[in-house]
């Protein structure tokens, strides 16, 4: 099933996974899978290491066996960064012979180290590519706090537009930790003309090294309420852990009421928070789908 299909008057629920690093247990993942499919998400989407390789390989095999082992919808991230039309083409045939229909089309992040190699710039281009070649809904990323290699918000939204012109299905957000920035987004969005679903990337933070990461990558901003928590439970694994859970919820539970068209979850390969925070919203989930909206 093609994801955009799924938001008929309903706030969707989706997942995140990632692969196993190449020297990895590899069951491991399954035993995740095996638990994180006891949600019965509306799909899970697994990412793919830019610059593709081994771990673009195992990206298809997990998709695939989301789709055919567990009766999950699946969906394949590909950073389309240092990728020949060839390899891409590649790629694209070996997704379709799975039988895997929804990409994330992505650019990828750029490594100062790295010269230009590929045929793709943006991922508009690798949306294009795909959309002239092949029958698959394709997801785009979108940035409620704007990409940081943007000039400004407006020159972002703009090519956010050019990306759902170019045939973007259904969009994606980065996480983000303050609600406020996500509505304020969505509503630019709709006033740009962009009319696809977007759906809310929430990361559960459950470690501080993790956040910081986070934060030096993505440039989300730090909620002084966020900050707090952090602060106050930094030295204790499992009370973190839980204040992390909470503070998604919240979110969660505020986006639903507000009528959000999808919660994204980073699962970060953790199923007991996916589950803990599932628990929690279930029955919002539930309502969510008599609403017409
Ligand atoms: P683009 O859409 O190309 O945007 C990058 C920058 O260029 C932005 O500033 C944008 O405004 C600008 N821009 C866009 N189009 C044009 C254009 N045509 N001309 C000029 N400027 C333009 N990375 C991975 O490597 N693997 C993953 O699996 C992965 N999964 C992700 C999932 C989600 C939901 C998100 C939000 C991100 C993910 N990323 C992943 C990270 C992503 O690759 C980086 O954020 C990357 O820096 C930008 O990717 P993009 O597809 O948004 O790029």
């Amino acid at each position: 099933m093609k994801t955009a299909e799924l938001f008929e008057n309903r706030t969707v629920f989706s997942l995140e996974v990632f692969p196993p690093k190449p020297d990895a247990d590899e069951s491991v993942i399954y035993d995740t899978l095996n638990e994180l499919s006891d949600i019965s998400p509306d799909f899970i989407s697994v990412t793919y290491g830019a610059g593709g390789g081994h771990n673009g390989s195992k990206t298809i095999q997990i998709a695939s066996d989301i789709k055919h082992r567990y009766g999950v919808e699946s969906v394949a991230h590909l950073p389309c960064i240092g990728l020949k039309k060839e390899e891409a083409a590649e790629i694209l045939d070996s997704l379709q012979a799975h039988g895997i229909e929804n990409v994330l089309a992505l650019r990828g992040d750029r490594r100062d180290e790295d010269a230009p190699t590929g045929d793709f710039t943006h991922a508009s281009d690798l949306i294009t590519f795909i959309k002239e070649r092949c029958d698959f809904n394709v997801i785009a990323a979108c940035y409620p706090e704007v990409h940081p290699e943007s000039a400004s918000a407006v020159d972002d939204l703009k090519w956010l537009r050019y990306k759902a012109d170019c045939g973007a299905d259904h969009l994606i957000t980065q996480l983000f930790l303050d609600n406020r920035y996500f509505y304020d987004f969505y509503e630019k969005a709709r006033i740009a003309g962009i009319k696809v679903p977007i759906e809310a990337g929430i990361m559960p933070v459950t470690n501080k090294r993790q956040i910081e990461r986070m934060v030096k990558l993505c440039g989300v901003e730090l909620p002084k309420k966020f900050v707090r928590v952090l602060e106050k439970y930094e030295h204790n694994e499992a009370a973190l852990r839980d204040a992390g859970i909470a503070y998604a919820i919240d979110q969660i539970t505020d986006l639903i009421a507000e009528g959000a068209d999808g919660i994204h979850l980073y699962t970060m390969n953790y199923p007991y928070v996916a589950h803990k925070i599932y628990d929690a919203v279930q029955s919002l989930f539930a309502v969510s789908s008599c609403l017409a909206k």
